[in-house]
């Protein structure tokens, strides 16, 4: 089955990536969709993360298609990029979804939060529950891509809480995962407050050259 199965919309919209007739209300036409780089592998080590699983390699025209989706332009996107990570999901069956959380200044400016959206469609998809609650940001923190190296080292130090996770098994959801950075950051955050499992799961991973 297609990961663009059971779109629809009333009226005709354009693929984001090409311009030709997209699937229903997807925003992405048959040939993009097949073009979209898969990952090559799933073997990135990063701390605190017991195993990360991404659906796609960030690189056009994935580049082009995350941003149209965090600018909400294409938030139908979430539909399929959930079903292409649900499809990768091989983790135990009692893992709950954590999405990496969105700072509130960040939601403000975007208007909602692309990892709530992720995490959704794919608790419907796959029927696990969602955690909404259990990690939440401290305070704000720049975009690691705005900062120099070194300040990134020290950019997300105590910026998440975690809450209510003893012993659980969590899910990472994340959008794209870059320097990997936030991920270990949550992970930590999850594990020092009791949680025995923290897998991570994204639609895209930049792979390093
Ligand atoms: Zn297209």
């Amino acid at each position: 089955m297609s990961i663009l199965t059971g779109y629809r919309s009333r009226k005709m919209r354009r693929c984001v990536l090409c311009k030709r007739p997209a699937i229903g209300a997807s925003g992405i036409c048959v040939s993009c969709v097949e073009r979209l780089p898969k990952t090559p592998d799933n073997t990135r080590i990063i701390e605190g993360v017991d195993r990360l699983v991404s659906a796609f390699e960030y690189k056009e025209p994935l580049r082009t298609l995350i941003h149209a989706f965090k600018d909400d332009k294409l938030r139908s996107a979430a539909k399929f990029l959930a079903r292409a990570m649900a499809r990768l999901d091989d983790f135990p069956a009692d893992c709950v979804l954590v999405g990496v959380p969105l700072h509130e200044q960040r939601l403000k400016e975007r208007g909602f939060c692309q990892t709530d959206v992720l995490c959704a469609e794919l608790s419907k998809i796959t029927g696990r529950q969602w955690i909404k609650t259990a990690l939440e940001r401290n305070r704000y923190t720049p975009p690691q891509s705005r900062l120099t190296t070194d300040d990134r080292m020290h950019n997300l130090d105590d910026a998440f809480y975690a809450h209510g996770v003893k012993g659980l098994h969590a899910i990472l959801v994340d959008d794209v995962v870059s320097t990997g950075s936030t991920l270990r950051e949550c992970a930590l955050t999850l594990k020092a407050a009791g949680a025995a499992k923290v897998y991570a799961l994204t639609a895209c991973a930049a792979v390093n050259e």
